[in-house]
């Protein structure tokens, strides 16, 4: 059955060659029960661990059942002993969380039985060591001397046809000992024992055979009885754990030690918190850059307002405003929507002078700045006056509280007053100058005012008839022109103003500007005006018809003073509409819901009409640093992850340590790698998924209000069944990493020297 011939153990350690056993032959059959002594360091363990598959060889050869075993692997080894071996030890090595029952039922569960199929012989094996009474205590509670009973009755239900047991009685009194020697002697009737001890009284007449060692060698072996009947060795039938017992045991691991279940719980909580938090985290940063950004071109950059032009680049009519209108989600449409961009000042006419600059100022009373609105456009009530009645009146509209509270107390000296828009300061724009010397001026009187709280808004609000804008919108045209003086194709700084005594198409132009041609002469030379902004550009070519003087001054402006005008450049009024009287190529809308936006977006394509997020149009600095925030974002992401699944793994393989011993004696039972990282998979997930859910239900109770605990409402209104999805799946892999590293660690060695370390 079993025969060894010149087998040796040698140990390697740290260069050291020590010696377990040498040069051991040895032939033993079914029916003995073999007693093996001698004093401590003899090698028995050694022989014990190498015949049980525990441990290999380095020399000779071991056969089982006539097999050669030396050139075994792992995975042979693994199949060897659970066929052949069943161990006893004298640390009984028993799962102390599990009951007497769950400890022998573990056996036949590894060897793939089925729960129900095993419950009956469990309970008669536990009969047979005497331990009924004891089934569903657990094992921790039991004395040794029971403790080893529940070894053997764990060591007969595997049904190998060798038992081993190394010093099985060592640990206990004499009495219990005689008690476990007598079970054992009743098994050995159809199977070979070998048992390891010091007191070979106790087994003397019970062995077959005594084999003594010293010094690593058999120095006596003496047959007490010989075995002449040769039994074939029924091989133990096992097939893998099966599926559903795989779960079963993950399950039973996850609850049955409190504490371990509690630590886990904690790791995964704080994992799946600190993922979520980090998410939610980000989005508020992103959300707060988003609102701190600002345009060069767009005043108003509310995130309900869209900018729209015709997709076949023509101007709006009144038609496409009216179906427009009709669309879903329109809270209202601005039609010169240029005048949201940029202010307007109202100088009270009274009290108005012309600065040395020539521009108007308000020397005393009141002044605003603030943006033109048509009046269509005007919602609410107005807190004092009346509404206007024609296109020279006006409400105001003061739109933050501190200011209303001081205006309140001038509302008689506004109400009534008549306010000018001319004085305006000439166009610009970003690149070059775009001189245009004076501008409309229009008359209008105050004669409602309306009191609203705007955050961030501390500009006023002009409601003005339609008519007004349209008479204003050039003057904002200009203001966000582009214009090029191009004389003989060469650039030049003119102030470009306008006079009915020019004929159309032709230009007057400083005499003293003349020296800048080569021959001196002005007259009859080209002018070429281009103009671009944002909307549409324009042409003007003219031609030099005269220039003036301080002596002809007077018939181009017959009320301002030569040297107010000077190297200024005087064109037809109509020339003048050309380039900047256009009627809206862009308009915008405010929608009523942003989050809509996109599905009025669609809408709008339908009806021919282009359609953009004035946020889209933020600056450059917001969007370089929204994208340094995504890379930070991928960065400390990745890096949370790693330090989450290291920090967890440290924690856990702190927590699974106590468990070391659980899962070598899986081991040691027959389970395999991946019976026992499965096992640890589910315990980790089940152990996951619980705190996951734990973790949500808190979040919601929050956001529902049941509990409030600091920002977190708040934070969590960032999160979305996405987040939560890719958080638990980020967690879900991490446990996953986390215990296909721990079970490699187990498998790293043999059985046996990662249960030595444990011991
Ligand atoms: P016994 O069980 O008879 O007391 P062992 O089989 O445990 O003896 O030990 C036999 C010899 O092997 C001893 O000299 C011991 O020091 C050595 N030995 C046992 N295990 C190891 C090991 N893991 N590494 C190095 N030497 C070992
Ligand atoms: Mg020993």
């Amino acid at each position: 059955m079993l025969k060894l011939e010149n087998v040796s153990k040698f140990y390697y350690n740290k260069g050291i060659i020590a010696s377990g056993f040498t040069k051991v032959n040895l032939e033993l059959k079914i029916g003995e029960f073999v007693a093996i002594t001698g004093s401590s360091g003899s090698g028995k363990s050694t022989l014990l661990n190498v015949i049980s598959g525990l441990d290999s060889y380095e020399e000779g050869e071991m056969f089982i059942n006539g097999k050669e075993t030396s050139h075994f692997t792992k995975k042979e080894f693994e199949d060897y002993r659970r066929k052949y071996i069943a161990n006893i030890f004298q640390s009984f090595n028993l799962i102390n969380s599990y009951t007497v029952y769950q400890n022998v039922e573990l056996v036949m569960l590894l060897n793939g039985y089925k729960k129900h199929q095993v419950k009956k012989k469990v309970l008669k094996i536990i009969d047979q060591v005497g331990l009924t009474k004891f089934r569903n205590t657990k094992v921790s509670k039991l004395s040794g001397g029971q403790k080893q009973r529940v070894a053997i009755a764990r060591a007969i239900v595997k049904e190998t046809p060798i038992i081993v047991a190394d010093e099985p009685t060592g640990n206990l009194d004499s009495k219990s000992a005689n008690e476990v020697i007598e079970i054992l002697k009743n098994v050995a009737k159809d199977k070979l024992v070998i048992i390891v001890t010091h007191n070979i009284e106790q087994v003397e007449q019970y062995c077959t055979r005594i084999i003594k060692m010293n010094d690593g060698k058999i120095i006596e072996n003496t047959v007490k009885k010989e075995i002449t009947e040769e039994i074939k060795p029924k091989e133990s039938k096992y097939t893998n754990l099966s599926f559903f017992n795989k779960y079963r045991l993950g399950i039973r691991n996850t609850f049955n030690i409190f504490a371990k279940f509690c630590l886990l719980f904690a790791v995964f909580l704080f994992m799946g918190a600190s993922i979520l938090a980090e998410y939610a985290g980000f989005q508020v940063a992103e959300e707060e850059t988003q609102k701190d950004g600002y345009s060069s071109i767009f005043n108003d950059l509310s995130e309900n307002r869209l900018l729209i032009h015709k997709k076949d680049k023509t101007y709006f009519t009144n038609e496409d405003y009216a179906k427009i209108k009709s669309l879903d989600n329109i809270d209202y449409l601005v039609e010169d929507d240029i005048f949201l961009e940029s202010n307007v000042d109202l100088i009270n006419v009274k009290s108005a002078r012309t600065d040395t600059f020539g521009d108007m100022v308000s020397l005393e009373g009141m002044s605003f700045n603030g943006n033109m609105l048509d009046i269509a456009n005007f919602k609410g009530t107005l807190d004092a006056g009346r509404m206007p009645e024609n296109e020279n009146e006006m409400i105001l509209c003061i739109t933050d509280t501190d200011a209303s509270e001081y205006f309140k107390q001038f509302e008689n000296e506004i109400l009534n007053q008549t306010y000018s828009t001319w004085g305006q300061e000439g166009g610009y724009a970003e690149e070059e100058t775009v001189n245009i010397g004076g501008t409309t001026k229009i008359n209008l009187k105050i004669v409602g005012i309306q009191y609203t709280k705007e955050k961030n808004n501390f500009s006023q609000k002009f409601y003005v008839y339609h008519s007004v804008l349209e008479k204003l919108r050039k003057d904002m045209n200009a203001r966000f022109s582009t214009m090029q003086i191009l004389i003989n194709d060469k650039y030049e700084q003119y102030t470009v103003r306008t006079s009915k005594n020019v004929e159309r198409g032709k230009a007057i132009i400083d005499d003293d500007l003349k020296y800048s041609f080569k021959d001196e002469k002005a007259i009859g030379k080209k002018i070429r005006i281009n103009v671009s902004n944002i909307y549409y550009e324009e042409t003007l070519n003219l031609e030099i018809s005269n220039t003036y003087s301080k002596s002809n001054f007077k018939t181009l402006n017959s009320e301002g003073k030569y040297d107010d005008y000077r190297y200024s450049i005087f064109i037809n009024p109509e020339d003048l509409d050309v380039l900047f009287n256009k009627p809206s190529y862009q308009s915008s809308i405010f929608v009523k819901d942003a989050k809509q936006i996109e599905n009025t977006i669609l809408d709008l394509e339908n009806i021919g009409i282009t359609s953009k997020k004035v946020t889209d149009f933020k600056v450059q600095e917001g969007e370089i640093y929204k994208r340094v925030i995504k890379i930070i974002k991928v960065i400390i992401t990745t890096i949370l992850i790693f330090a989450l699944f290291f920090i967890s793994y440290l924690i856990i393989k702190i927590i699974l340590k106590s468990r070391n011993i659980y899962y070598t004696t899986l081991r040691m039972l027959g389970a395999t790698y991946k019976n026992i990282k499965r096992i640890l998979d589910i315990e980790l997930f089940t152990n996951s998924t619980l705190s996951y859910l734990i973790l949500i239900l808190f979040i919601y109770a929050n956001k529902l209000n049941f509990i409030n605990i600091g920002g977190i409402a708040k934070l969590s209104n960032f999160l979305h069944l996405k987040e939560y999805v890719i958080t638990y799946i980020i967690i879900i892999v991490i446990s996953r990493l986390i215990s296909e590293r721990f079970s490699r660690q187990i498998f790293k060695d043999t059985a046996i020297s990662t249960y030595n370390e444990e011991y």
